[in-house]
């Protein structure tokens, strides 16, 4: 499957080597305890999760490590997931709703422990975000979801249009302003994590394709591309958006539950002049498709947003050219002052679900399988939490909160 067009800026900018140089050769039988399948943000973080619990890991990817759609990623970090926590309560209940929102809010100080760790900072800069109406019918809603969020500890404000000019210096009707998010670059991140693990020991493939795999009575084998065998207690399927293409190719239930779409996202040239109130904060607004903003490195602002259902990638590819209008549209509404040039538009293909959650967990057709699918827009955070689901799983056997992420909730 085309998870992305084939330039975004993450690749353009990769100022360090592929981390798996330095990987030893596939052995014709290698055993370990878990398999990870996909070298992605998700498996990089599963890994090291698991890694520093000690469990032998190895690591294999078809393609080399990060090429997926973890390339295509803007890494906008936030505890907000695409449905409105007074929204999911009403979907999932109060108690798993929160839950869901306090994890992801967790995840964004795990996220900061863990490049705490590593040889650069991976651009993880901490900032606030602003929720904000782009049209007057949408201030129920927010205001809402402000309150919810209040009731139930998050640290929000609300801005009413005065104090988003004040503050933000744009025209909108209201908005919510969190004091926790942050930015990152997904792509150093992964780097980063595979240089740091596999310098201490994880094995990691590239270029590995599991060809066959054969789920025997106490372990899977995996056979590979290179006439390989890997015997692992455990396979994690951190595979992405890919992973729905072997579920219905499987006739694995719940495969349909999952819906492609496809996303855009743009990087400027360096701006002379960038608002001050964007070096503070991420912004994105309750339209249909979403916009959104945040900064990059060299003083560069990354828009994103204007997601079509389209999941072909000759036509998805074909509509950059006016997504990039609209994204600079945007931008220009919202700043007129500001004199954003585009360096590059790109696309990537994503899956979203219905309550906006992960699929975490078992699946009844897979045995000695794990899935860490993060999917919706919240990618990164749902894998810092399927990193811990999956960890307690194999330790344990169990996991307290796994239950709101499983297949056929
Ligand atoms: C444009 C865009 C913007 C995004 N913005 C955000 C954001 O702002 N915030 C956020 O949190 N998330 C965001 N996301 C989502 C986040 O980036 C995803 O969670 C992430 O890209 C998915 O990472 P992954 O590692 O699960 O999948 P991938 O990066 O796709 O990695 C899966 C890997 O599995 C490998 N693979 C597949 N099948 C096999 C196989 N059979 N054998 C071996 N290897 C295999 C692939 O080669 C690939 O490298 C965004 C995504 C896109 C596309």
């Amino acid at each position: 499957m085309n998870v992305r067009s084939a330039q975004t800026y993450w690749l353009e900018n990769q100022s360090v080597p592929n981390a798996a140089r330095t990987t030893p050769i596939l052995q014709p039988h290698t055993s370990c305890d878990v398999l990870i399948m996909g070298g992605g943000i998700t498996g990089a973080l599963v890994a090291y999760e698991l890694h520093r619990a000690g469990i032998d890991t190895v690591l294999i990817d078809k393609r080399t490590l990060g090429r997926g759609s973890t390339a295509a990623s803007t890494a906008l970090i936030q505890y907000e997931i695409d449905v409105p926590l007074h929204q999911l309560i009403q979907q999932v209940g109060e108690q798993d709703a929160v839950l869901a929102y306090k994890l992801c809010l967790w995840a964004i100080y795990k996220l900061r422990d863990i490049v705490g760790r590593l040889d650069t900072r991976c651009g993880f800069n901490q900032k606030h975000s602003l929720y904000y109406a782009a049209k007057a019918d949408d201030i129920d809603m927010l205001r809402e979801e402000y309150e919810a969020r209040a009731k139930y500890g998050f640290q929000v404000a609300w801005l009413d249009r005065q104090a988003i000019k004040a503050q933000f210096g744009f025209d909108a009707p209201g908005g919510i302003l969190s004091q926790e998010a942050a930015e990152l670059d997904a792509m150093d991140l992964t780097q980063a994590l595979y240089r740091y693990l596999i310098d201490r020991g994880l094995r990691v493939f590239e270029e590995t394709t599991a060809e066959e795999i054969d789920y025997g009575f106490k372990r899977a084998r995996i056979r590979t591309n290179h006439d390989t065998e890997i015997f692992a207690r455990k396979i994690v399927y951190a595979t992405g958006y890919e992973t729905q293409q072997m579920m219905q190719r499987d006739q694995a239930a719940y495969a349909d539950a999952l819906k492609l779409k496809s996303t855009y996202a743009l990087v400027t040239e360096p701006l002379a002049n960038m608002p001050e109130a964007l070096r503070r904060s991420l912004i994105w607004d309750t339209d249909e498709p979403y916009f959104y903003a945040r900064t990059a490195r060299d003083n560069r602002l990354m828009l994103g947003g204007e997601d079509e259902w389209v999941v072909d990638a000759a036509e998805r590819d074909a509509m950059i050219p006016q997504k990039q209008e609209k994204l600079l549209k945007k931008i220009n509404e919202l700043f007129p002052d500001v004199e954003a040039k585009p360096h590059l538009t790109w696309a990537g293909t994503f899956a979203e679900t219905q309550d906006g959650l992960p699929y975490i967990g078992e699946h009844e057709r897979y045995p000695h399988s794990y899935f860490a699918l993060g999917f919706g827009g919240n990618g990164i955070t749902f894998s810092i939490t399927a990193a811990n689901i999956i960890r307690n799983l194999f330790q344990n056997g169990d996991c307290n909160y796994g239950g709101m992420f499983r297949f056929g909730r």
